[in-house]
């Protein structure tokens, strides 16, 4: 079977330190590509207020987003490569070529997609303990200011981002009413020592916003069946994370896409693929591998159609 031939050789989902190292490799062996991008160049990057463990003089991560967003610029400018907004919301592998759907609608065709969309933030809707409209404004604990988190902030969940947050703002006087289920009580041992975190142990959470202005009602049911109701200046997310998978990816049984689990011209790059090592030069690492495993797969062996 010939090859048919498309206008892009290789779509990458998602800009981050994966992607965009998948977008640089496949560029460099003369492919053309495409990024769709939902958001920023340089994904988590941008949430990364210091640095020390990259290449290079960054130190904070919007410096090395930066750096990213210039090389994609450079690309384009080339003629190499092109970056559209949009979400992606498939994927799609057949023998002669793989798809990318859009949130709109549109189906963007190549020889392959490289999808490096990493982890996103679990909302209540995720789990099977917090009933909360969709519609109410529940930030992330790891982006809130010092001064968004007053003496009733209600924290959902104990992940590990609550430490990291403690630590980061050690002039914070905020007493952080922590809602834990009993999966995360081995989490919050490193904060015990911490007396602005008071831990409330939950069973059941119901969050709803207060019929006048801006306070937050929240309805616990404690481990006991007991009840309370608090009122709150400010409710966080602090859920954890799960993968961003797209529909058409084979998942493993945490949700995460390894790259030996897909179809042949669909490759897996970055947080991703596992939950383990979740950092940014194995993400650069294993977009650049991406981009390489397609060449010499397909593109110079043709062993795919
Ligand atoms: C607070 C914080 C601090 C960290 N500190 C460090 C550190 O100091 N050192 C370190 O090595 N690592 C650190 N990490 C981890 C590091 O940021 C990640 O390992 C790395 O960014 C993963 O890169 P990625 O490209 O796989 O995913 P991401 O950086 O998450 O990028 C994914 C990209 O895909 C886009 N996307 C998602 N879904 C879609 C879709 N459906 N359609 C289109 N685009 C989509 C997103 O908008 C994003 O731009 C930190 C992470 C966090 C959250």
């Amino acid at each position: 079977m010939s090859t048919p031939s498309f206008d892009t050789d290789v779509l990458v989902v998602g800009a981050g330190p994966a992607g965009v190292a998948a977008a640089l490799m496949a560029t460099s062996l003369n492919m053309k590509v495409l990024v769709v991008e939902a958001d920023s160049v340089g994904g988590k990057l941008q949430t990364i207020g210091a640095l020390e463990n990259v290449s290079g003089n960054w130190t904070t991560g919007p410096q090395l987003a930066e750096a990213l967003a210039a090389d994609l610029a450079r690309l384009e400018q080339a003629g190499r490569c092109s970056l559209v907004r949009s979400r992606a919301v498939g994927v799609k592998g057949h023998s002669d070529r793989a798809e990318a759907l859009l949130a709109d609608g549109q189906v963007l065709t190549a020889q392959a997609v490289v999808v490096g969309t990493g982890v996103t933030a679990m909302t209540p809707a995720d789990t099977d303990w917090i009933s909360a409209a969709p519609s109410l404004p529940l930030p992330p604990l790891w982006r809130a200011k010092p001064e968004q988190a007053g003496p009733r902030t209600y924290v959902l969940g104990g992940d590990r981002p609550l430490g990291t947050w403690l630590r980061a703002h050690p002039q914070s006087t905020a007493t952080l009413h922590v809602l834990a289920p009993a999966t995360d009580d081995y989490k919050l041992a490193e904060v015990s020592g911490d007396d602005r975190v008071r831990v409330v142990p939950v069973s059941h959470v119901a969050v709803s916003q207060a019929r006048h202005g801006t306070d937050i009602i929240v309805d616990v049911e404690n481990r006991g069946g007991e009840r309370s109701t608090y009122v709150a200046t400010a409710v966080l997310s602090n859920l954890g994370n799960r993968p961003a998978a797209l529909e058409g990816l084979a998942v493993d049984e945490g949700g995460y896409c390894p790259p030996e689990m897909q179809h042949p011209r669909i490759f897996t790059a970055g947080d991703l693929r596992s939950g383990r090592f979740q950092r940014i030069t194995t993400a650069q690492g294993s977009g650049a591998e991406a981009a390489l495993a397609y060449y010499y797969t397909t593109a110079i062996q043709g062993q795919l159609v």
